[in-house]
């Protein structure tokens, strides 16, 4: 009941600067997001690795409205590439990009598109990736920009193979979608999907997301890529395990993922039973809509959110 006006208050910049005066040290931030900088990025991965874990990096900043917050988002990666090789953790961390923090939504700028914009970044955070021993893999963002992002992505596998996508149970259309994109060498994490979206393009209840969601694992387990089953379901991730074993799928040949803090005791029971487990840190000072999507999706966790916003001082 509550997903709704909290994914609406995800985009209302009023509440953002509001809760933005909030510091990520505040409980519930903290839980989410392990901090602002490339260091504390790096050191939350480090603690990660050293239990088993891999771990995919989002630097915050969806939405940029001009070239130079593009490049700034992009200048962050790069930065975050260097650290983690450096940290010699490249081989157990990957980073995650959304689009539209490096230009998709631009309008043109110098005879470039936004798209064009996205895909010359995106292109270089590749490049610095594969050059420090790592992949990136291009978040999903909201159903009006599926089309792009695959389109970039198709673009990027050209010279970058290893990119992984995102495709989102909740949308009609990817069941299709995984069929094209369970080849061979193709990254694909499955998750349910995030953002507020429309009846004419996805189902609106669980039942149907959830049905869906099963009917793309089997699609992308029964297929030749490298499929990453991104869930906190425990449903889901049962369904998983039983048909990774009806597909023989050798432990390796697939990996499951969680975001950070959530349910880190699942993580870790997993790691133990011989699976692969990446969890996705957001780091950075634009926590805002990642936060509030959290928080739609377990909306238990408000009473700590509005505990740490009234004892904000
Ligand atoms: C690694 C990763 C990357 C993602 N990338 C994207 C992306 O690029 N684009 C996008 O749109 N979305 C992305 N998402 C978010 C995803 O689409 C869902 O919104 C989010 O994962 C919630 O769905 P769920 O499958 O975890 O379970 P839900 O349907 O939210 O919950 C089902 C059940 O799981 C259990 N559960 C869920 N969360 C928790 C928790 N925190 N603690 C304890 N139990 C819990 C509860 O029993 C709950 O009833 C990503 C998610 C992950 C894990």
């Amino acid at each position: 009941m509550l997903r709704e006006p909290l994914l609406l208050l995800s985009r209302s910049g009023q509440v953002k600067r509001l809760v933005e005066t909030m510091p990520v040290s505040a409980g519930i931030v903290h839980s989410y997001v392990p901090g602002e900088t490339t260091e504390t990025a790096v050191a939350a991965t480090g603690d990660l690795v050293s239990d088993g874990l891999h771990v995919t990096l989002d630097h915050l900043g969806e939405d940029v409205e001009d070239l130079a917050q593009a490049e700034a988002g992009v200048a962050a990666y790069l930065d975050l590439l260097e650290g983690l090789a450096a940290a010699g953790l490249a081989r157990k961390a990957e980073v995650s990009v959304k689009l539209s923090a490096i230009g998709q939504a631009l309008p043109p700028v110098g005879g470039r598109s936004g798209e064009e914009i996205a895909l010359d970044n995106a292109r270089a955070i590749c490049r610095a990736a594969r050059n420090a021993g790592t992949t990136v893999t291009l978040d999903m963002e909201d159903h009006t920009t599926t089309d792009s992002t695959l389109g970039i992505l198709r673009e990027l596998r050209k010279d970058f193979p290893e990119t992984g996508a995102v495709l989102q149970a909740y949308l009609h259309r990817t069941e299709a979608d995984c069929r094209a994109l369970a080849y061979e060498g193709s990254r694909v994490r499955l998750c349910k999907g995030a953002y507020q979206e429309p009846e004419s393009v996805a189902y609106q209840s669980r039942l149907d997301v959830d049905r869906s969601f099963v009917r793309c694992l089997k699609v992308l387990l029964g297929g030749q890529g490298y499929p990453m089953i991104a869930t906190h379901d425990p449903r889901m991730i049962e369904i998983a395990a039983s048909l990774v074993s009806r597909y023989g799928r050798a432990q390796g040949s697939y990996e499951f993922q969680m975001l950070f803090g959530c349910r880190p005791e699942e993580q870790r029971r997993l790691v133990e039973s011989g699976e692969t487990v990446r969890v996705y840190i957001p780091y950075g000072r634009e926590w805002y809509g990642y936060l509030m999507r959290r928080l739609a999706e377990r909306p238990q966790n408000l009473t700590f959110f509005l505990r740490s916003l009234i004892s904000k001082k």
